[in-house]
């Protein structure tokens, strides 16, 4: 820390306290300078996460590029988190101010905090989309057929925290009023909520909260996908390298597992395409058992193919904590897969799973 910029250090050396008062001023100017530089979420300081978004800084940005391309984008929000932060989305479309009838399609990121590469990730498709609107032909294609909506950080309250307060924090900041904080909010959904790899313990990094949809979070997700039922979805999470599709919270097959495979596989293969990483395609189960996950109720309720992409890095080092150098990578290798995925469903139209 450089002394230089502490004023009254000079006070300090050449002219002792004349009053208590005087001395206090300095006490306080100290607790101030000291207590705003040593928890990272001080006043004078926003919340910084380095290359990744902040909430602050996706807010901003989001609103940017719907400036920039007025036409083709447009931000909403779809509710508000536990603290209020708003649930901003995105989408993407000609006559973007229009509900057209067109094939909708949904991408998500953060639903856990500090899992940070899953905001980037679907942030950084949306911008690709609006920039290369109106010169890539494939691009433009998709934008004029579908539309796209983009919620890039669907849990920001924990994700504040990540960044502020503990870099390991998963869930939402819910107070749970036992001394502890935070629902999993890829264990609140309905379907087969309560069952097995999910915690009923407030404390448990798997709590499920206390009623299916409890939280303001999963509400809005829900509400907003019932109102927009997309052909297809995404949900960015982090870490391990797989593309996975439901179920969760059973070792069974879904009915529509031959369908859900071949189109893991086909998302593999063509991010696999890009940089030669390998994301392995397999049913959810199959990492561990989750119940009460967005892709579970996606296909149970809405008949909705929903995969979860979990993102790099392959292994708990560097783990959640994946170096900003990859973040360009991660993105450029899971766009063909996004786009693979849009195309697919636009070609599906109306055709039920
Ligand atoms: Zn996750």
């Amino acid at each position: 820390m450089n002394r230089a910029k502490f004023p009254f250090q000079t006070m300090l050396e050449y002219k002792p306290f004349s009053t208590g008062l005087q001395l206090a001023a300095l006490l306080l100017a100290f607790f101030l300078v000291f207590n705003g530089s040593c928890d990272g979420d001080g006043n004078d300081n926003p919340p910084d996460a380095g290359l990744y978004h902040t909430y602050a800084e996706l807010d901003n940005d989001l609103h940017a590029l719907a400036t920039t391309h007025p036409q083709i984008a447009q931000v909403s929000s779809i509710g508000k988190s536990v603290e209020g932060r708003e649930l901003w989305a995105i989408k993407i479309s000609d006559n973007v101010n229009a509900q057209e009838n067109e094939t909708e399609v949904v991408f998500l990121g953060g639903h856990h905090a500090r899992e940070w590469i899953s905001i980037d990730v679907p942030y950084l498709i949306a911008q690709h989309l609006l920039d290369e609107y109106g010169s890539n032909p494939q691009i433009t294609a998709l934008v004029d057929n579908a539309e796209i909506w983009i919620v890039p950080m669907v849990n920001p309250d924990g994700h504040q925290y990540s960044v502020t307060a503990q870099r390991l924090w998963r869930k939402n900041r819910r107070n749970n009023g036992d001394g502890t904080f935070g629902v999993d909010l890829n264990r609140n959904y309905s379907y087969q909520w309560g069952g097995p790899g999910s915690s009923g313990d407030t404390y448990s990094e798997i709590y499920r909260g206390p009623s299916a949809f409890s939280e303001p979070e999963t509400q809005a997700v829900r509400d907003f996908l019932q109102a927009h039922p997309p052909r297809a979805l995404i949900s960015y999470h982090s870490f391990s390298q797989l593309v996975l599709y439901p179920w969760g919270y059973t070792n069974n097959a879904s009915p529509q597992h031959g369908l859900l495979d071949s189109l893991a596989v086909a998302i593999a293969n063509r991010i696999r395409d890009v940089h030669g990483q390998t994301y392995i395609p397999e049913q959810a189960s199959d990492l561990y058992l989750a119940s009460g996950d967005t892709g579970d109720w996606l296909l149970g309720v809405l008949s909705v193919p929903g995969f979860t992409i979990e993102l790099r890095p392959r292994s708990s080092v560097p783990g959640f904590e994946l170096p900003e150098n990859q973040i360009q990578p991660t993105f450029e290798e899971n766009l063909p897969a996004a786009l693979f995925l849009m195309e697919w469903a636009i070609a599906q139209g109306n055709v039920t799973l």
